[in-house]
């Protein structure tokens, strides 16, 4: 934690005032200050920007559409670092984002509710699993344990956990609003002197003796030092502006969000077949297990990668499939009212882990596409700004470097 950080835990504009000072002093002190182009408006390029800014670095953010248009829109957004998260490596990373958003919660007024989740298991055949995977968090310094009947009425009395052979429940997890969240880190950049700007396509990079030197978008020439890829699932991103291909797979998702309700639920519930929480604003989200239906009238639509569902109806329809997933655990839930759902594009590479490093044939480009990237905004933003304004190589990155090779698929 930097020493503005430790005085300043209290007053979020006093702490956003002396960053700026630090900056400014920084900014003296060197003749001239990196440019840094972030392009890519979402949670993951916000986060970047805002950690870019505060040390030190001139940054202009833009993104095609706007901020938190694409994945960070649809988002369950549960920020966790649970079992699942293996091997210990990427666990590692991200238990340091559930961390990091500790940290900057009170600084930057994000929109943040913790209390934990639950997990359901209905499955026989993964019982013995799961306890050891529970043993292996706490080793891992989790705070995890599996929960009984009589405790996880008092927990959740709305919920119905009959039908489940194991809860789990960890208690460090929480859960955002990733378009505030998004909004939130842009709007601390831009106190720290950063720009945004949109719709903004980066079209393309002027180089000169093999150094960047501009990049090219659709609203004219920035001059820039370097260019951060923080493009999300835009597939060619990384061969047209990094010279580097990174492999992603198909990866649509879709949520729902209710208007608001009374409380229902209090922490991430991670059931089979649906995943829901309510915000405090009293918004349920609700997530699906399972990807799109398999048949072709979906594979059809799927294959524009389209980011909206073709009319509200449709929309809607999905919204009634995961309700009827999550009424088996939640029978008050049969008065939810809709807003709407929204699909996305994760972007996943191949191997399900992130790709965080400079580009190989470009060192002036870093690439930063990630799954989890809810999770792991607030702490990638901090050690990719660490790499590219100190040069000082993060070790929690040194498995997620973009030359590795995408063999293994992650479960
Ligand atoms: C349904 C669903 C559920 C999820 N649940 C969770 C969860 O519970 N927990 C969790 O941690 N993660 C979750 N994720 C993953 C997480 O949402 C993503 O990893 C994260 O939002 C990625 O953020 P990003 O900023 O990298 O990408 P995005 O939010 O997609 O932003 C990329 C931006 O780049 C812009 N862009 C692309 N190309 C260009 C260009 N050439 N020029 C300018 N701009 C460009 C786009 O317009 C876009 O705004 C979920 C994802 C989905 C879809």
């Amino acid at each position: 934690m930097s020493d503005p950080e430790r005085t300043l835990r209290v007053d979020r504009r006093r702490f956003l005032q002396l960053l700026g000072a630090a900056a400014l002093a920084r900014e003296a002190r060197s003749a001239t200050r990196l440019r840094v182009v972030v392009a890519g408006a979402g949670i993951v390029g916000a986060s970047i920007a805002f950690h870019l800014a505060r040390s030190g670095a001139s940054v202009k953010v833009i993104d095609r559409e706007g901020p938190a248009t694409h994945a960070s829109r649809a988002s369950f957004a549960w920020i966790n670092a649970t079992w699942s998260k293996q091997p210990h490596s990427y666990h590692r990373l991200n238990q340091a984002g559930v961390q990091r958003w500790k940290t900057l919660q009170p600084l930057l007024n994000l929109p943040l509710r913790w209390g934990g989740s639950l997990e359901g298991n209905a499955d026989a055949s993964l019982e013995a699993e799961l306890v050891r995977r529970v043993a292996e968090q706490r080793d891992w310094g989790e705070q995890t344990r599996l929960v009984g009947s009589a405790e996880l009425s008092e927990l959740e009395p709305n919920v119905d956990f009959s039908g489940l052979r194991q809860v789990i429940h960890s208690a460090n997890d929480g859960a955002t609003d990733p378009v505030a969240a998004t909004h939130a880190f842009l709007g601390a950049a831009v106190a720290l002197g950063a720009q945004v700007e949109h719709p903004c396509e980066l079209t393309g990079v002027g180089m000169s003796a093999g150094r960047l030197v501009r990049v090219q978008t659709s609203r004219g020439e920035i001059p820039a030092d370097r260019l951060v890829l923080a493009t999300g699932a835009a597939a060619d991103a990384g061969k047209m502006f990094a010279d580097w291909d990174v492999p992603l797979r198909e990866a649509p998702g879709a949520t729902a969000l209710t208007s608001p309700m009374a409380r229902l639920v209090h922490r991430v519930l991670w059931m089979p077949g649906v995943h829901v929480h309510q915000r405090d604003d009293g918004r349920i989200v609700l997530g699906e297990e399972a990807g799109p239906p398999q048949d072709e009238a979906h594979a059809l639509r799927l294959h524009e990668h389209p980011d909206d569902f073709p009319a509200r109806e449709i929309a809607l329809q999905h919204a009634e499939r995961m309700r009827a997933a999550a009424q088996r655990f939640l029978p008050a839930f049969q008065r939810a009212e809709f807003e709407g759902a929204r699909i996305c594009w994760r972007p996943m590479p191949l191997d399900g882990y992130p790709v965080l490093g400079v580009s190989p044939a470009r060192p002036d480009t870093y690439l930063a596409v990630t799954h989890s990237g809810v999770t792991l905004a607030p702490i990638i933003g901090e050690l990719v700004a660490q790499e590219i304004v100190d040069g000082r190589r993060a070790d929690l990155l040194r498995e997620f470097r973009p030359d590795r090779r995408f063999r293994e698929l992650a479960p």
